[in-house]
């Protein structure tokens, strides 16, 4: 509903002849998507949400033009009884840390402007004035960062590995195929903020030796399509892309590529066949792609998020980055908080953050204040952290312990109603639609698995079904040929670990 708030208040500016004094700026995605449509008066920083066309009158003439805030449209405290007007009080935007989403619903995506303005190719111009590609790489091993893909593989071992495999040609490419479900941080980044995107592919591109780059973009993206080659366009009229950037003698192009919105095209080997034009379809390692990739050069896939972060690195200090995070687990992660939590939307915190802090402190809490049953973590791939683990912090090594990862970052609150089983097959129904079928466990592998879980939600199931299900989710983990595979089964495992009592309630309810 934001594009008729905007068109509103424009008309009311041009009404009451305030043009030269007041200025609407359509931005990206703010984060907090359970109150939209929302905006900020940058005035005095306050924040109205659940804007109506229908209110822009009122918030020209009291706010604007009166200096009142309208307390109807601000948030309100935990108890609904005190109104909090500035976003810096507001517990969702203040509890939060944004590396990755510093410019996300702060400034026009469709300007390089704006973009320039708030510093972004800054970090850009520092790596080409003077920085080698050994020293951009030695600045992302201190920073620790690790992809945000899902696997969590150091950055810099990857930039290391392409650049040091010897070629004519070398290819830097971004993963923007998101396919989990509820997962939206990758598609957040490109509506709201491309240029930062385009600047942490050009300084990964410069470290690796590459000369081309494709990010590869679900074509369910429309409006990430657009924003993103209206940036690349931009950035090539600035002199950010193409032959000896910045007067540099490092020369880089950039291209989109859209995907169809298979998920196994988020599999690197798959997606560069898809780039290729081919099938997407996994394929075996070795040879990795750092050392034979897109068309059998070299090549680097980084995910968005990843990307995103480069530039803040470069220019704020790797050790600066380093000091987010664990032990080893640097920065900050973006989680999409969704499902039975008050504040749905797109957050951004250090990693290591416990998820208590997360639903409770930031995400307001459970709606309808029921209690708090378990988060699934990572989408399809991922698995289900339950309640006596609120205050383990979400960290790769932490969440993989407990049979879940950090993966995407979709992060799905469950409530007492929630039946573990139901989730587990309706994640497990997803994953069996979604494999590519080229190899055995995983398609013959999820499709025994999913009717075993059906029959067990359909009242038909046995006492050693369960321990059926373990003993073909743990040998599809094994012996799986890429990382859908690897992965599909979690959720079942995951909720049979924590949650079993369920799937016996399910069975013997039928007896
Ligand atoms: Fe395809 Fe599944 Fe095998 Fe991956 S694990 S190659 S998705 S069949």
């Amino acid at each position: 509903g934001s594009d008729k708030v905007i068109a509103a208040l424009r008309e009311q500016i041009a009404a009451q002849q305030l043009n030269d004094r007041a200025n609407v700026i359509a931005v990206g995605c703010m984060g907090l998507c359970v109150e939209g449509p929302v905006m900020l008066m940058l005035d005095d920083m306050t924040f109205y949400q659940r804007v109506k066309p229908e209110d822009a009158a009122q918030i020209v003439n009291q706010h604007l033009l009166g200096g009142q805030v309208i307390e109807r449209l601000v948030a309100r405290d935990g108890s609904g009884d005190r109104a909090i007007p500035s976003i810096s009080d507001i517990d969702f935007f203040s509890k939060q840390t944004k590396i990755v989403l510093r410019h996300c619903g702060q400034i026009d995506p469709e300007s390089i402007t704006e973009a320039l303005n708030v510093g972004v190719y800054q970090a850009l111009g520092k790596v080409l004035d003077g920085m080698t590609a050994d020293d951009v790489i030695e600045q992302m091993k201190i920073s620790g960062q690790r992809g945000r893909g899902g696997a969590g593989f150091p950055t810099w071992m990857k930039w290391n590995s392409t650049r040091n495999s010897p070629a004519d040609q070398r290819y830097m490419l971004c993963n923007a195929d998101e396919g989990d479900p509820g997962a939206y941080m990758d598609r957040s980044v490109l509506e709201g903020d491309p240029h930062s995107l385009i600047e942490g592919v050009i300084i990964g591109a410069y470290a690796i030796g590459a000369s081309q780059g494709y990010v590869y973009v679900r074509a369910e993206y429309p409006l990430a399509v657009y924003r993103l080659q209206k940036a690349i366009d931009e950035a090539r009229q600035y002199g950010l892309l193409g032959e000896n950037i910045l007067g540099s003698r490092f020369s880089f192009n950039l291209e989109i590529r859209m995907g169809s919105g298979a998920f196994v095209c988020g599999e690197e080997t798959a997606l560069m066949a898809s780039i290729e034009g081919r099938r997407g379809e996994p394929r075996p390692r070795p040879p990795f792609p750092a050392q034979k990739g897109l068309w059998d050069k070299p090549s680097c896939l980084n995910n968005v998020e990843t990307f995103a972060s480069v530039p803040e690195i470069i220019n704020r200090g790797a050790g600066w980055y380093a000091a987010f995070g664990t032990g080893k687990s640097k920065g900050t992660k973006v989680f999409a908080l969704a499902g039975a939590v008050r504040n749905t939307g797109l957050v951004e915190v250090p990693i290591g953050t416990s998820l208590g802090e997360l639903i409770y402190d930031i995400g307001g809490g459970i709606v309808n204040d029921k209690t708090f049953k378990a988060a699934q973590l990572g989408g399809p791939s991922g698995g289900c952290v339950p309640k006596q683990h609120l205050n383990v912090p979400l960290d790769y090594e932490s969440l993989s312990e407990l049979g879940a990862i950090m993966g995407s970052g979709g992060l799905i609150v469950m409530d007492d109603d929630a039946c573990m089983v139901d989730i587990a097959r309706f994640f497990l129904e997803f994953v069996q639609e979604e494999s590519c079928g080229k190899c055995v466990p995983c398609r013959v592998g999820t499709k025994r698995m999913l009717e075993i879980l059906t029959r067990i939600c359909e009242g038909r199931g046995q006492m050693e079904d369960i321990d059926q299900l373990v003993e073909l989710g743990e040998l599809i983990q094994e012996t799986s040929l890429c990382g859908l595979g690897q992965t599909a089964p979690n959720p079942v495992l995951s909720t049979i670990r924590h949650f079993r009592e369920e799937y016996v309630e399910h069975i013997r309810d039928r007896h």
